[in-house]
């Protein structure tokens, strides 16, 4: 199914119902008047009301909720205005696969860091033209001072050849007026080239920053993590220190969506983000690695340690009884499970990270609210 054949994201009519369209779509559709002045209009109302329909069939066909930001989705992709996300959804419909929420925010997500990642190279290229210009700008300035004593040291031979010295020195006069104006005009210049470089590399810091961050929790994101994996299994495999790696997944986390709504969600990942960054130092480091899922890199802990770590962490969070302070509901209790590996007890980081998933699916299946150690058995839970 694509884009183009929605005939099956045609509605069964309880949702429409809901939204309250079905009847007045039924009655545009019965009327059969002459063409009016009002005819426009009209046609404008049945196109709206197609979208409409189609809008609410393509998020009862795909079990979506009805959230703003589902309704959007829908829109564009019925709509074309996002052609990527269209074929992206295109492309998981044929495959059979599922287009949950989970799936859309991780390709919304995904395609967020790719359009950072252009901008980032877009900066770079401004950033090396003016990098070059400001290069040029001071070979200008180096030749026209070249130019200048090269001027000066000629009249300075004549000087002392001529008896007419009055003439040459009014020439030479001359000339250092019109180079102190270039001079001049190449120091402004050097000036204005040094002071782009100077905005546009603070800019590019931010972008990179902004790149490698994950913007409602303030943690590094998952591109940042995979960077950081990568350099502490380096550099921890090299000093033949220990190196854990934790998954670490908020519990029933859609029940606090579902029941205090999504900002509500938004405030109790935050807080999640904040007690969890509470043990990162220069040797462990948190991440928000998608969702409600956080990951953490301890270097030079024992797993033990790591572990015991980790559950203080977890049992305090729990302890805690956290309100929703929009409404004063009370949220219940906050917990987490999470998964550890110690990652050279497996063939290599990949590995050690999907042994820690298969951990947390184990401490999920044990009743949640609990941590697990990846055991050198352990598999990828199934999909
Ligand atoms: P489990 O204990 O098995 O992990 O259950 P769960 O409900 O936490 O897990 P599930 O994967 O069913 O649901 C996770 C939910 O997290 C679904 C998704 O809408 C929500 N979510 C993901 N990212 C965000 C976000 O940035 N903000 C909010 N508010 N919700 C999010
Ligand atoms: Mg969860
Ligand atoms: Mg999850």
């Amino acid at each position: 199914m694509t884009a183009h054949d929605r005939s099956l994201h045609r509605p069964k009519g309880g949702l429409l119902g809901w939204l309250r369209l079905g009847q007045r779509a039924a009655a545009a559709s019965a009327t059969d008047e002459p063409p009016s002045p009002a005819a426009g209009r009209d046609r404008r109302e049945a196109l709206r009301q197609r979208t409409l329909e189609e809008i609410a069939s393509f998020l009862t066909y795909h079990q979506l909720e009805v959230t703003v930001q589902t309704l959007t989705i829908a829109h564009n992709y019925l709509s074309g205005a996002d052609p990527q996300l269209a074929r992206l959804i295109d492309r998981q419909v044929q495959a059979r696969k599922p287009v949950t929420i989970d799936w859309i925010e991780d390709v919304l997500s995904r395609s967020e860091r790719s359009d950072e990642l252009a901008m980032l190279t877009q900066l770079m290229q401004r950033l090396e033209a003016s990098i070059e210009e400001f290069g040029k700008t001071s070979q200008d300035a180096q030749r026209a001072t070249s130019d200048y004593n090269s001027a000066l040291a000629e009249h300075v031979t004549e000087l002392e050849q001529v008896t007419a010295a009055g003439a040459v020195i009014s020439e030479l006069a001359t000339i250092a007026k019109v180079m102190l104006k270039r001079t001049r005009d190449i120091e402004r210049q050097m000036v204005r080239s040094e002071a782009q470089t100077r905005a546009l590399k603070r800019r590019l810091a931010e972008t990179r920053r902004s790149a490698e961050e994950d913007h409602l929790t303030g943690l590094p994101n998952r591109r940042a993590f995979e960077v950081r994996y990568e350099e502490e299994y380096r550099q921890a495999f090299a000093a033949a220190e220990p190196l854990c790696v934790a998954f670490c997944d908020i519990d029933n986390f859609k029940r606090i969506n579902d029941h205090h709504g999504h900002d509500a969600g938004d405030r109790v990942l935050k807080l999640v983000a904040e007690s969890l960054s509470r043990i990162s130092n220069d040797s462990c480091h948190v991440a928000r690695h998608g969702g409600e899922e956080f990951v953490v890199l301890l270097r030079d802990v024992t797993p033990g340690d790591a572990f015991e770590r980790l559950d203080k962490l977890r049992a305090s969070l729990a302890e805690r009884r956290l309100v929703n302070r929009a409404t004063d509901v009370p949220f219940g209790q906050i917990t987490f499970s999470a998964g550890i590996a110690d990652v050279f007890a497996f063939p290599d980081r990949r590995a050690a990270l999907k042994a820690a998933d298969a951990a947390l699916y184990r401490a999920k299946q044990g009743g949640r609210n609990r941590i697990e150690m990846a055991e050198p058995g352990d598999l990828a839970p199934a999909e």
